[in-house]
């Protein structure tokens, strides 16, 4: 969809189904979504599944299209939280690296597990292009760029996703990515051509509808105030009914809290700040050729992309408390100035701050905690190829009996140490933000030392070549002598040798004379000499003149 569309789909929103999410450039964007009521009424399901963020939304449509009877819970609205807020960058893999998960659990369980993400990847994609779902803009290619002149190190790292994993990613040159990138803060980078990026709120609304479509119920504002999980039948107590069900399965993400303060003590929260540009016009082209997602970490800073036409989306900076997005608009102006200072004074329409929850280990948290009762949680950063495929692991595993979950069980719940946790992960990210900082300036230090010195040799070359050249024509020994400086004529002025003649000055005089009083009579002055009476200049001269008419 191109930006006028978005517009056309602002259009279509009326303001009070807008208020009731935070305002982003995605909701002034989004596409028409009517509130579902909230569940007013005792009912019995299959299953039921608290939280509709993209993981709820997805488990739902699969197990719904699987002929079970599902109904979702929603405390808010769909997709109010993360899942409609996030960046929309589309990849492979994990929040956690693909070195540490071999290293931790092998490399055929880390194949399989990679496998797996791919396949959110592509269940993200199909839906998207089988339903031709409106306002979701799915835009190819995400380059993960390096500030550290690390080419080996780049070299290595597709090696291994290439050979070990069979993924699709490319390594580009210094050169390759400038000329994209048109910034020196960059030097290699990994290209992942598959990978892709979408208006994430208009996604996980088009999922809703698709999982309605295939017969699940969903109901918003509709918070799950407690659960009963003992019988076979388990309970889910709302504000205004009771759910009974075979099986529950939460997908609350950090905002399940007292509902099972277990397992939210399991994942930190982790708040990251958006903020979206006015139109940007045909500077934005000089600073960016490349239309795909760009990130240049491996924390939250500076991931962007091209949105609607011409306008930045730029994301960093991470808190373990909620701050207020307004507070980060200057630090994100900053970094977007300091990669491309080229754009100029960029004015922000959008500014806004989305929760994600991380587990200690990286990984997303996906298996059955007790008979009935299954978990999908702790996506992290990465989390909309990583909920395609949790949705669709849970389902296949409530209803069919897969045991596929059984992959993630390495991945336990580890308990994340409360407030002094998110205190140390908040120090850990200050501190891997501060190394990263100073690595790439480091970095560009030297690349800009290097070229100095690569600049004066060059000079120093080309001054041999011509030194060489003219050797070449007229060989050093050929040269005459320079004669000795005793032997070089004396300075005729210094030696003054040169006497200018003397100049008669009588006749000159005389001639000089004539020819002032010839033209003083034109003018008709006082008969006053030049020459001879100079005194008279300080004499009031007599006004021989004609006045004018006043
Ligand atoms: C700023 C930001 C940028 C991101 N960028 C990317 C990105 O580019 N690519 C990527 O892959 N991932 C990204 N992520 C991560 C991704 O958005 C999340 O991992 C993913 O959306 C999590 O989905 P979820 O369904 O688990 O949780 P959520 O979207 O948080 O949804 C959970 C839902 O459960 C509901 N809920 C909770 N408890 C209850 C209850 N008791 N009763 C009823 N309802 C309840 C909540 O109201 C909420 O709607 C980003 C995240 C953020 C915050």
């Amino acid at each position: 969809m191109s930006g006028d569309d978005l517009t056309a789909g602002e259009e279509k929103v009326n303001a009070s189904e807008r208020a009731s999410y935070v305002p982003t450039w995605y909701t002034a964007t989004m596409v028409p979504a009517s509130a579902r009521g909230r569940l007013t009424f005792d009912i019995d399901v299959d299953v039921c599944v608290v939280g509709a963020g993209l993981a709820g939304l997805t488990a739902a449509r699969e197990i719904a299209r699987r002929g079970w009877s599902v109904v979702v819970v929603e405390g808010r609205r769909v997709a109010w939280s993360a899942s409609g807020r996030n960046d929309g960058f589309v990849l492979p893999g994990f929040a956690a690296s693909m070195d540490r998960l071999i290293s931790r659990v092998g490399l055929e369980h880390a194949k399989a597990l990679w496998a797996l993400s791919e396949m959110g990847l592509k269940y993200v994609r199909t839906t998207i292009a089988e339903a031709r779902m409106p306002g979701v803009a799915p835009i190819a290619g995400w380059l993960k760029a390096s500030k550290v002149d690390n080419g080996e190190e780049v070299s290595a790292t597709v090696e291994l996703y290439r050979e070990e994993l069979g993924a699709e990613v490319e390594a580009w040159s210094t050169e390759r990515v400038r000329e994209t990138l048109k910034t020196n803060h960059y030097f290699h980078a990994m290209h992942v051509p598959r990978a892709f990026h979408i208006h994430p709120l208009n996604y996980a609304l088009g999922l809703a509808e698709l999982a309605e479509a295939a017969g699940a119920r969903i109901f918003e504002d509709t918070p799950a105030l407690a659960i009963d999980v003992e019988g076979v039948r388990k309970r889910i107590v709302t504000p205004s009914a009771r759910v009974r069900a075979s099986h529950i399965v939460l997908a609350g993400n950090v905002h399940l809290g007292s509902l099972e303060p277990r397992i939210a003590g399991t994942v930190v929260p982790i708040w990251s700040y958006t903020i979206t540009t006015a139109p940007l016009g045909a500077r934005l082209a000089e600073a960016i050729a490349y239309r795909g997602a760009v990130t240049d970490t491996d924390l939250a800073n500076n991931h962007y992309r091209i949105i609607g036409n011409d306008r930045l989306l730029w994301s960093g900076h991470t808190t373990t408390w909620e701050a207020d997005p307004k507070r980060y608009v200057g630090r994100l102006k900053a970094d977007m100035m300091a990669v491309y200072p080229q754009l100029g004074e960029v004015e922000v329409e959008h500014a806004w701050s989305g929760v994600l929850g991380n587990a200690l280990h990286r990984m997303p948290q996906i298996g059955e905690l007790s008979p009935g009762l299954w978990l999908a949680s702790a996506f992290g950063g990465h989390g909309i190829n990583t909920t395609a495929m949790a949705g669709n692991i849970l389902a296949q595993a409530v209803v069919e009996g897969d045991d596929t979950w059984r992959l993630f069980a390495p991945f336990e719940l580890v308990w994340a140490g409360g407030g002094l946790g998110r205190a140390a992960m908040q120090v850990f990210y200050w501190w891997f933000n501060g190394v990263e900082r100073f690595e790439a300036r480091a970095a560009r230090q030297r690349e800009a030392e290097e070229q100095r010195v690569a600049g004066r040799a060059a000079r120093r070359d080309d001054e041999m070549d011509v030194e060489a050249r003219l050797g070449a024509v007229v060989p050093r020994a050929d040269l005459p002598e320079e004669p000795a400086l005793a032997e070089l004529p004396a300075d005729p002025l210094a030696a003054s040798e040169i006497v200018s003649p003397p100049i008669k000055r009588d006749g000159i005089d005389a001639l000089l004379e004539a020819r002032v009083r010839a033209s003083l009579a034109r003018v008709d002055l006082p008969d006053v000499s030049v020459v001879e009476d100079d005194a008279a200049r300080d004499r009031p001269v007599p006004d021989a003149r004609p006045k004018r008419p006043v």
